[in-house]
């Protein structure tokens, strides 16, 4: 195992990450913004260094920085978390090239997976279904022809795409110029590429996610399901495991396809195989997370495996001592996304000033939260994530009730009404809810 390992990231997932090492015996080094003075993973690391001004460019996305602060601290891995860094191949290689590990698969996986047209090339390979689509688009006469062959609705993707950005919906062949365009400046002002493909609008469908753990040796496990359908523009909003919408058969396949992809692309560390689901019981690969995902307490609430610490070990060169018949899927846990927005869905900043957590067994939030913690306007907008499990999907969803009616946030604008509502809706406690369950609770898209 590492000695001392740097987090390259901020928030609840530095802390999570933090959290990880010091029950593992390993020293921790943080990095915070100009902005995140007195962070909360500032304060809990070994030793914490400021690296750089309060944009993501200055600070949290320079990597020349981070490198430094590890050579000179002389952490031997860098955990970059989710968001920043994560999905870097050009990272991932400095990493490797200055001798340090990077916590991830290779530059080669993040860079074959992350293009998420060439992705739906080696999933198709791999034997797995892919959303019918295209390759990447050449030009607006291109993405004319290839619409006309795919039929209406239909998506046009970046490839680069994460967080829901660059996804544009075409209805018809007059609106399919505006998306191409509208998507691609998106992606190229985002994520400085602004490469497009186009998807079959799957309609209604279901977010379901499969998790897996793969060593250096080969090994792929994979650690049940999320459903992820409850979702707001694209970006998930509440989170389940198992998936209430899956069949044991059906289960049975996806699990299989997922490991088989991972093990084609030679896969390290903890990855998320993410699918569509229709209901009649087909599924087609969308995309491949190479990194932990935002949603993964609710795979370790049923499964009892701790991914990040699985995720180190890996890293590290350890074999994974179990197998897929060891792995147990017990009970019921769902995660609700704790933002910092307003009724209206407006972004809030601040100051906390009164914080109350919900307690009890099986109960957990996940958050770089405390009495007095500022919230920066810098970010992304979650503030922590509320987990939960029980043996029964109906005790669960009484129990998320209960933890929500208990968190108390003040001085930021927070959703924990909204996850009431979410929570408390006939078409979500019925377990048989698609990805446009907000649009018919708020009627936006
Ligand atoms: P998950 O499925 O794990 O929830 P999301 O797509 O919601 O993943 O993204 C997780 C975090 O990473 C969010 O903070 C999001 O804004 C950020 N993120 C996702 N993709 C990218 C990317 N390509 N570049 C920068 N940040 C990203
Ligand atoms: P990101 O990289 O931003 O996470 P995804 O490709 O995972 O992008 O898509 C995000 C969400 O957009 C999905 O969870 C789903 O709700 C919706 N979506 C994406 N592709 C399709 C599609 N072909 N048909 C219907 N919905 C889609
Ligand atoms: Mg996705």
């Amino acid at each position: 195992m590492f000695e001392k390992i740097l987090v390259a990231n901020r928030g609840e997932v530095a802390v999570r990450v933090i959290r990880a090492c010091k029950e593992m015996g390993v020293k921790t080094v943080a990095v915070y913004s100009t902005a995140d003075a007195g962070a909360f993973h500032a304060q809990i690391a070994d030793e914490a260094y400021c690296i750089g001004g309060p944009r993501p460019q200055e600070s949290y996305l320079n990597a020349d920085a981070i490198l430094t602060v590890a050579l000179e601290s002389g952490a031997t891995a860098i955990h970059p978390g989710y968001g920043f860094l994560s999905e870097s191949a050009p990272f991932a290689r400095e990493c490797r090239d200055c001798g340090i590990v990077f916590v991830g698969p290779s530059p080669e996986v993040i860079e074959r997976m992350g293009d998420k047209d060439e992705a739906r090339r080696t999933a198709r390979a791999a034997g797995v279904p892919v959303v019918e689509g295209s390759d990447l688009l050449r030009d607006e006469a291109d993405a004319q022809e290839q619409a006309r062959r795919i039929g209406f609705p239909l998506l046009v993707k970046a490839r680069a795409g994460g967080g829901g950005r660059g996804i544009r919906k075409v209805t018809g062949p007059e609106g399919v110029a505006s998306a191409f365009l509208a998507a691609s400046s998106e992606a190229q002002a985002a994520f400085g590429d602004g490469g497009c493909y186009m998807e079959r609008f799957i309609h209604p469908a279901h977010h379901v996610e499969v998790q897996v753990l793969a060593d250096a040796r080969g090994n792929v496990v994979s650690l049940g399901e999320r459903e992820c359908s409850v979702q707001r523009h694209n970006q998930k909003l509440l989170e389940e495991s198992p998936s209430p919408s899956v069949t044991p058969e059906v289960r049975e396949r996806m699990h299989a396809a997922a490991r088989d992809l991972a093990r084609a692309v030679g896969y390290v560390g903890v990855g998320t195989i993410e699918y569509l689901c229709s209901d009649d019981g087909t599924f087609a690969f969308m995309e491949m997370n190479t990194r932990l995902q935002v949603e993964h307490p609710v795979t370790e609430m049923v499964t009892g495996v701790d991914l990040v610490k699985w995720q180190l070990r890996v890293a590290s060169g350890v074999e994974l001592p179990f197998s897929q018949d060891d792995v147990r899927v017990d009970g019921h846990a769902i995660e609700c996304r704790i933002n910092a927005e307003t009724p209206e869905f407006l972004p809030s900043c601040g100051t906390v000033s009164m914080l109350h957590v919900p307690g009890g067994p099986w109960v957990r939030f996940d958050t770089a939260l405390f009495q007095g913690a500022s919230v920066p306007p810098y970010y992304d907008s979650m503030l922590g994530k509320l987990v939960i499990s029980s043996p029964s999907r109906e005790e669960a969803i009484r129990k998320m009730r209960s933890a929500l009616g208990e968190l108390v946030i003040e001085g930021v604008a927070e959703n924990s009404e909204l996850q009431l509502d979410i929570l408390s809706n006939p078409e979500f406690v019925s377990g048989v809810y698609h990805t446009d369950l907000m649009e018919h609770l708020y009627g936006d898209e």
